[in-house]
């Protein structure tokens, strides 16, 4: 009996990583194909600023529909940095991103944050890329704001700090993504020099418990090291009133928006 199920086990663990593999070829070439057709694009959420309730960013989020399935890019993203297309699909969201964000500047004096991985910020071209972002675009550099992960961090560090730097020295800003979810946090926050934290949405939802603590630590952290404050996956008034009564400044979610297509996006900045 025990060994029949073993085996049994090893068979479907066999099966489902065949069936995972077999998804990641299928994307990975679907992929190429989507970027090769200009496939993929960008959707635009607004970072509040919960002073004046008004837009002071929008992040660009990647959109992929293949077929009548739309991907993650939690899924897609990891895939393009797996097989080396990051850095064209990367290069792609920052000049599309600046090009878009030059035009918003009729409306709103907006920044806009551009998400950016490990891999990109790793490869020597990255600076390159930012500057013909904003040279071809003419958006400002203090517009732009890059997104990375603190668990960037984790590996290379003193490489990636002078990268972030040498981004900070364009004087475009650097904000740390998802913060609070890797160990590292703190010392991450005091090595980096970055300009802004952006508290996981996983501490907003749990705000009325356990969140609670770890957001107003941040928030302390925050203040004495000079940062400014983003909260992530705001879903409730009662969220947004209790953040903003914690300290921070600025605010995200689907309370205030979801992440807007270009019709949505045209009509929510003319009505600014
Ligand atoms: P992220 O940068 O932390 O983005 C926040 C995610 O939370 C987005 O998911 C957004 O749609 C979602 N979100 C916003 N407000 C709420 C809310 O109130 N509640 C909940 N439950 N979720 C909310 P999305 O668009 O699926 O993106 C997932 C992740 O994929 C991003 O996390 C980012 O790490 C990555 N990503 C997206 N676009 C890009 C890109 O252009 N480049 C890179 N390198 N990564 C990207
Ligand atoms: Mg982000
Ligand atoms: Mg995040
Ligand atoms: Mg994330």
């Amino acid at each position: 009996f025990q060994k029949k199920t073993a085996n049994g086990n090893a068979a479907l663990f066999t099966d489902e990583l065949g069936r995972q593999q077999a998804r990641e070829t299928y994307l990975k070439e679907a992929l190429v194909h989507a970027i090769e057709n200009n496939q993929i694009r960008l959707v635009y959420q607004p970072i509040i600023d919960s002073k004046t309730n008004q837009p002071e960013s929008m992040e660009a989020l990647m959109r992929w529909q293949l077929g009548n399935e739309n991907i993650s890019p939690a899924e897609f993203i990891p895939i393009a940095e797996q097989y080396g297309l990051i850095k064209q699909l990367g290069a792609w969201a920052l000049h599309q991103g600046c090009e878009e964000a030059r035009q918003w500047q009729i409306h709103a004096s907006l920044a806009l944050s551009v998400n950016a991985s490990v891999k990109q910020l790793q490869d020597d071209d990255f600076m390159q890329i930012i500057d013909s972002a904003l040279a071809s675009s003419g958006l400002a550099p203090e517009k732009l704001h890059i997104e990375v992960t603190e668990s960037v961090f984790a590996a290379d560090k003193e490489k990636l700090v002078e990268k972030i730097l040498a981004i900070k020295a364009r004087n475009v800003q650097v904000s740390i993504d998802d913060f609070g979810t890797e160990y590292s946090s703190l010392s991450v926050i005091q090595q980096l020099a970055a300009d802004t934290v952006k508290i996981d949405k996983t501490f907003v939802s749990s705000l009325a418990t356990s969140g609670y603590p770890i957001v107003k630590a941040v928030v302390n952290i925050a203040q004495a090291l000079d940062y400014k404050v983003v909260a992530e996956g705001v879903e409730t008034k009662e969220q947004a009133l209790k953040l903003a009564e914690m300290g921070v400044q600025y605010l995200q979610g689907f309370y205030f928006a979801r992440p807007m297509e270009t019709v949505q996006l045209d009509k929510y900045l003319r009505e600014l």
